[in-house]
């Protein structure tokens, strides 16, 4: 049972902290940024040191789980010695990535000795071409050969994510939870979310719910509903003859905000409260004025909690009201 001190004006306990160290990435996924994405400047972004300590206050309140994203998180330089500082924290239950897989082959091992206990990887097609058009990047076989390399380690779990969009990857389900079991992995799918503007498709035209999808899948697989809860978003499902799981995220469908245990700390060091509302806290001004003020640091934690939103209003018939890409949220 959790400890934590956080505790939002609706009753929620926050004992699961999202930290985006990076907002560049080498893809450009076409539901995530624009070719021609930009970045910010290097000063505003958190040093690892800074992230570190911001990393310690939170476990210091009783956080037992911290997920490290981006953009993609391997690409930040020196990001192994973050992690290995922050999966020593006293307390910490877990540090966990998720990634696109690009630099798994690289650094798998490396993950495995720094205290990774579990990973999540993008992965939303097989199919080269396809990959593609969908990342803007010919890497297919660098993510699948990385795919390998972790599944052969012993990580406590490994799960592939896939962001569904009907009419360009929806034909796949069945083999991307083929590919997920024959892996030994999870696999989530998730509803594409309206963040940032983009260009390449129109969202509310490619939606497909994720009751669609099982529906679907259940033509093919025995699926039955988990007891297990990660206390997040996923909704799980056992899969009859298999060890496997697969989940659904489905921000659309099924809003699973009243149990949202999270927030979420962006790269520019801003401590969002909720992925589909801006209500946040500037921990960086602190962090850069009171540069060794632990205890400050965990005041100004605990006193943002009264921004949390009870939940967040996605419309995709709507222009996007997020203008922030999740590749700068912590997704
Ligand atoms: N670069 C890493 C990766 O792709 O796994 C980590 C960051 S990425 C922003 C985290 C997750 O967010 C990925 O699984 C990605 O597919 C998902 N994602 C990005 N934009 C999204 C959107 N608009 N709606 C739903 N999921 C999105
Ligand atoms: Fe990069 Fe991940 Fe966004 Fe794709 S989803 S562009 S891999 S941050």
């Amino acid at each position: 049972m959790s400890d934590s001190k956080l505790i939002d004006p609706f009753g929620r306990k926050i004992d699961y902290l999202r930290i985006s160290v990076t907002d560049r990435c080498d893809f450009r996924c076409t539901y995530c940024m624009d070719e021609n994405a930009t970045f910010l400047p290097r000063r505003d972004i958190l040093s690892l040191e800074e992230i570190v300590q911001v990393a310690s206050s939170f476990v210091a309140l009783g956080t037992r789980k911290i997920r490290i994203t981006g953009g993609e998180p391997l690409v930040r330089k020196d990001i192994l010695f973050a992690l290995k500082q922050i999966a020593a924290l006293p307390g910490l239950d877990e540090l966990t990535i998720t990634t696109n897989g690009s630099q798994l082959e690289k650094m798998g091992q490396q993950l495995y000795d720094a205290g990774v206990s579990r990973i999540n990887i993008s992965l939303d097609t097989l199919k080269r071409e396809r990959f593609e058009e969908l990342t803007r990047r010919d890497k297919l076989d660098q993510v699948l050969r990385g795919i390998k390399t972790v599944s052969k380690l012993p990580f406590k779990q490994l799960k592939l994510n896939a962001v569904i969009l009907g009419g360009h990857n929806d034909d796949e389900i069945e083999d991307l939870v083929e590919f997920a079991i024959a892996h030994k992995m999870d696999i989530s799918f998730i509803e594409e979310m309206p963040l940032g503007q983009i260009s390449h498709h129109d969202r509310a035209k490619v939606y497909i719910s994720s009751d669609e999808l099982l529906e679907r899948l259940q033509h093919r697989w025995q699926l039955s509903l988990s007891e297990r809860s990660t206390g997040g978003p996923s909704r799980y499902y056992d899969i009859a003859g298999e060890s496997q799981q697969v989940g659904f995220i489905s921000p659309h469908s099924h809003n699973f905000c009243s149990t949202c245990n999270r927030v979420r700390l962006t790269a520019e060091g801003r401590l969002l409260l909720c992925l589909g509302n801006e209500h946040s806290k500037d921990l960086k001004s602190v962090l850069r004025t009171h540069p060794d003020d632990a205890d400050l640091l965990q005041q100004s934690i605990i006193d943002s909690l009264v921004l949390k939103p009870e939940k967040h209003h996605f419309n995709l018939d709507e222009e996007p009201q997020i203008l922030r890409f999740m590749s700068a949220t912590g997704g």
